[in-house]
């Protein structure tokens, strides 16, 4: 058996996304209940691999593919290219962009997620 390299391909994408972006979810930046998100769907080709990766909170992620992605496409795709932008931030340093993105698109996110949580509670039976 050859170690290191299969070593290597059984570290999990989502766990190299944790060390390298922080355990954190990319769009309301909690660390709580993190799941990896392929940003280009699996049945497009899109591949579980660090470039295609997103970390998503739990809820959020639900959100994202029962609702967002079912009833609007194009606020998908822009969900999407909101991971990707952060990821370059992230990978480049660029502070003032971060802590822009704090301020003022996670708590929108965090809205969202938490709307999401009360409104389930509602359901229960
Ligand atoms: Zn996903």
């Amino acid at each position: 058996m050859i170690k290191g390299g299969i070593m290597k391909r059984n570290k999990s994408v989502k766990k190299e996304l944790m060390e390298l972006y922080k355990n954190k979810c990319m769009l309301t930046l909690l660390e709580t209940k993190i799941t990896f998100h392929h940003i280009k769907k699996r049945q497009y080709g899109g591949k579980k691999i660090l470039e295609n990766g997103g970390l998503v909170e739990y809820r959020l992620h639900q959100w994202l593919h029962n609702e967002i992605e079912l009833h609007d496409r194009e606020l998908y795709q822009l969900i999407n290219e909101c991971l990707i932008l952060y990821k370059m931030c992230y990978e480049q340093g660029k502070e003032q962009l971060l802590e822009q993105y704090e301020k003022e698109v996670a708590p929108e996110y965090i809205k969202i997620k938490e709307k999401k949580e009360n409104g389930n509670n509602r359901n229960k039976y």
